[in-house]
C-alpha cells in the first residue's frame, strides 16, 4: 500500500471530503484518512439547510462567503448526480423564520431589516401569508415571521454519502478505520501516525470536526475549537403539507424532506461530545415542534440521531496555516453543510499555490484569539 501523498487529509466529513475532491481535480495524489465512529462526526447527521441569509445578523466575510457557496449547490447536485448516479436532494424549499414568542419579534424585524437590504426577495409574512404558505399548519397572529426563499435545503447525509463516492472515482485513497494519534514534523514535510502505519506527506490539513483541536494541540490554545451536540427526530406524516423549512428564534427547525419526512432539530450541547438521543432532548424537539405545527403530533417516529458540530472560539470558523504546510479547517458550526464547497475550492487554490486568500484572515487563529 502507497504510504506517500502529496497532500493528507485528516477527516471525512464535508469539509475535508470538499478540499479532496478540489485538490484531486487540481491533479495532486491526496489520501483521506478516518477513524469511522460511528456519531463521532457532524456532516451525517446535519440537517441540510442552506441558511446564507437565516444564520446572518451583519454583512461580515463568512455572510458572503455563505452566499456565494449556497449558489454552488445546484450545480453540485448536477455534478454529482452524473459522477456517482446519487442524487443529494437540493429542494427549493426556502425557509420562513418566525419569533418564538411576541418578545423575539424584534429580533426577527431587526434581521429582515439587515436581510432587505442584500436581498429584496426576503419579505415579512402576515399573519394571512403565514397560515397561507403553510398550508393552515402555522397559527401564530401576534408573532413576526419571514420568508427567505433563497434558504433551500439539501438531504446532508446523502450529500455527504455522495461526496464519499466520488472520492473512489476520483482516485483519492480512503484510508477508513484509522485514528490518526500523531502529526510529526519530518524534513520538509510530516508524517502522520495511525495505530496501523504511517503516511508521510509535504502538505496535511485537519478536517477533524470538533476532534481537530485535540489533534493540533501544540498549535491550538486549549478550547479553540469545541463539540456542540445536537439531537434530532426524523418523522413521517403521509397527509401534512407543508412544503418549506420553518425556523423558529430558539433554535427549533422543521425541515420538510422527501416522501412526507420532516426533519426536526436541533439541540445544542456545548462541550458535549456524548452519542445519542437524551429523554429530555427528545421531549423539548417534541414539545417545540408540536407548539407551532399541532398536526405534527400525529407523525411517526422513523429515526432519531445526534452529531456534534465543531465550534471555533467566538463562533468563528478556524482555516488557518498553523505550520509550513499544515492547515487546519474546522469550526463551521451549523453551516459547515452550506459552506463546504466554497471552502472545498478556496483552501484547495490555497494549499496549491501557497498562497493565503485574502479574505481568509479574519478566520486565522491569532484573529479568532484576540477578537
Ligand atoms: C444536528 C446537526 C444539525 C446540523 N444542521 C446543519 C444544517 O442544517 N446546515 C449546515 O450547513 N450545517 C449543519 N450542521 C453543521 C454541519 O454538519 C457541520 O458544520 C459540518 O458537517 C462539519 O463538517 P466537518 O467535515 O468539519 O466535520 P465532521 O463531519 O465532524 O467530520 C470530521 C471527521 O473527522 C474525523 N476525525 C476526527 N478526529 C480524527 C482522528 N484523530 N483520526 C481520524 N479521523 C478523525 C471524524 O471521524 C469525522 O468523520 C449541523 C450539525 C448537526 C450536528
Amino acid at each position: 500500500m502507497n504510504t506517500k501523498f502529496d497532500v493528507i487529509i485528516i477527516g471525512s466529513g464535508v469539509i475535508g471530503m470538499s478540499i479532496a475532491r478540489e485538490l484531486s481535480q487540481k491533479g495532486a495524489r491526496v489520501a483521506i484518512i478516518d477513524r469511522n465512529i460511528r456519531g463521532m462526526y457532524a456532516s451525517y447527521a446535519a440537517g441540510g439547510m442552506l441558511g446564507a441569509h437565516n444564520e446572518f445578523t451583519e454583512a461580515c466575510q463568512l455572510f458572503h462567503f455563505a452566499k456565494e457557496s449556497q449558489k454552488m449547490f445546484k450545480p453540485l447536485q448536477d455534478s454529482l448526480l452524473s459522477e456517482v448516479d446519487m442524487d443529494i436532494e437540493y429542494l427549493e424549499s426556502g425557509l420562513v423564520k418566525i419569533a418564538e414568542s411576541e418578545q423575539d419579534n424584534p429580533i426577527v424585524e431587526k434581521q429582515f431589516k439587515f436581510l432587505h437590504q442584500h436581498n429584496t426577495n426576503t419579505q415579512l409574512l402576515s399573519p394571512k401569508s403565514l397560515e397561507d404558505i403553510t398550508d393552515h399548519n402555522v397559527k401564530s397572529p401576534s408573532l413576526t415571521a419571514m420568508l427567505i426563499p433563497e434558504d433551500n435545503q439539501v438531504n446532508a447525509h446523502k450529500y455527504t454519502k455522495a461526496l464519499f463516492h466520488s472520492l473512489a472515482k476520483r482516485h483519492i485513497q480512503f484510508i477508513g478505520h484509522s485514528e490518526v494519534q500523531a502529526i510529526n514534523k519530518q524534513g520538509n514535510g510530516y508524517a502522520v501516525l495511525t495505530q496501523k502505519e504511517t503516511y508521510h506527506s509535504n502538505k496535511v490539513v485537519v478536517a477533524g470536526g470538533a476532534w481537530s483541536g485535540q489533534l493540533l494541540n501544540r498549535y491550538l490554545p486549549e478550547h479553540q475549537v469545541t463539540g456542540v451536540k445536537g439531537e434530532v427526530l426524523l418523522v413521517e406524516h403521509p397527509t401534512l403539507n407543508l412544503n418549506t423549512t420553518l425556523f423558529m428564534t430558539n433554535g427549533c427547525y422543521i425541515i420538510p424532506k422527501m416522501n412526507h419526512r420532516y426533519l426536526i432539530g436541533a439541540t445544542s450541547y456545548y462541550d458535549n461530545y456524548s452519542v445519542g438521543v437524551s429523554k429530555s432532548g427528545k421531549n423539548w424537539l417534541c414539545e417545540q415542534a408540536t407548539s407551532y405545527v399541532p398536526n405534527l403530533a400525529n407523525s411517526k417516529l422513523i429515526h432519531q440521531w445526534s452529531g456534534i458540530r465543531p465550534f471555533g472560539l467566538n463562533g468563528k470558523p478556524i482555516m488557518d496555516e498553523v505550520d509550513n504546510n499544515l492547515f487546519v479547517v474546522t469550526g463551521h458550526h451549523r453551516n459547515g453543510i452550506l459552506l463546504s464547497p466554497l471552502i472545498g475550492l478556496k483552501m484547495s487554490e490555497w494549499i496549491e499555490s501557497g498562497r493565503k486568500p485574502v479574505a481568509f484572515e479574519d478566520f486565522s487563529i491569532e484573529r479568532s484569539c484576540r477578537t
